[in-house]
């Protein structure tokens, strides 16, 4: 489905006398049905680092491969056609066609894949009837509020049929009841062989992924194999801790576990090498696996026990 071989990006803004690393040394593999969540502090790269990973933005080192097509070799009109057919986007503030009602929105996929009008109306009404948004059906985005808003974006993602969601934030601007609303349908997409990429925050969300990568400034972790959300919390204040001894600050933006969650059980981590301080990550040289990428991560062997500092 997805696979990433050290993988960095740089920006080089104008004026600016130094480049800007936002991530480095990223390698990971993600096969069907599999969820990953990307989790880090404001700032360390994840939003960069998903969009790298669709293919809506190049990297400055290294390669991704998603579904089957290497996109530093893609035109880009292949990765417009992928984007289109086989992968599905939910960002934070989801990017709905301001002129369009919220039916025609999420009728888009199918009009582009050609499915018959017809067809099409009544799968668009079915998932928004189960979504709960029917009687928004006739609205334009700009009479939505967010929670609405993400559920016609949801919607959109769910007529697609796609084989890979690439969610940054997808509960960033909903309540309870709509965040467990985009867990569930994305676990149900899970089940159905979908991969899911989130970027986030939420150590809850982050808590249904198979597998989660810590972020900080730009580099990987340690990675994480069915963890609770105590056990990332407390992966992320290790990392952070060795990145600022001896006192460090509280998890920025972590959004902490509720009082009711469970204690955490033996954490499945297979850590990674420290990496030093908190200074952006350069390109890992030619052959080296830096910070033991969270990565070769990838497809999951060697589940071992703790070993961040
Ligand atoms: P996160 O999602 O973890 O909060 P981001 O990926 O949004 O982190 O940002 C990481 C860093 O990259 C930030 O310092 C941000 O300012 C910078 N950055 C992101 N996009 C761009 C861009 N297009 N041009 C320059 N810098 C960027
Ligand atoms: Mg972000």
């Amino acid at each position: 489905m997805l696979s990433a071989h050290k993988i960095s990006k740089v920006f080089w803004m104008r004026g600016a006398k130094k480049p800007l690393h936002v991530f480095g040394g990223v390698s990971l593999t993600l096969r069907a049905g599999e969820m990953l969540a990307l989790v880090g502090p404001s700032g360390s790269g994840k939003s960069t680092l998903l969009r790298c990973l669709a293919g809506l933005e190049p990297v400055t080192e290294g390669q991704v491969v998603l579904l089957q097509t290497n996109l530093s070799r893609a035109t880009r009109t292949a990765i417009a056609a992928m984007l289109r057919e086989d992968v599905g986007l939910l960002m934070v503030n989801p990017p709905l066609v301001p002129s369009l009602t919220a039916l025609q929105n999420v009728e888009l996929p199918g009009l582009l894949a050609a499915r018959s009008a017809w067809s099409n109306r009544e799968l668009a009404l079915r998932v928004l009837e189960e979504l709960g948004a029917r009687d928004i059906a006739n609205k334009v985005p700009g009479q939505l509020t967010p929670p609405q808003a993400a559920r016609v974006a949801l919607a959109r993602v769910l007529t697609q049929n796609p084989k890979i969601v690439f969610a940054d934030e997808p509960t960033g601007r909903l309540g309870i009841e709509d965040s467990d609303t985009v867990l569930e349908q994305l676990g149900n997409l899970t089940r159905k062989g979908c991969a899911v990429v989130l970027a986030t925050h939420d150590l809850h969300l982050a808590a249904r992924a198979d597998r989660v990568i810590t972020i900080i400034d730009g580099a990987p972790r340690a990675t994480l194999d069915h963890p609770s959300a105590y056990t990332i919390l407390a992966s992320l204040e290790r990392s952070t801790k060795g990145a600022t001894a001896p006192t460090p600050p509280p998890t920025p933006d972590a959004v902490l576990p509720s009082p009711a969650a469970p204690p955490p059980p033996a954490p499945a981590v297979r850590a990674t090498p420290p990496t030093p301080a908190a200074a952006p990550s350069p390109p890992a040289p030619p052959g080296s696996v830096r910070d033991g990428s969270a990565a070769d991560a990838a497809g999951g062997a060697g589940r071992g026990g703790e070993v961040e500092p």
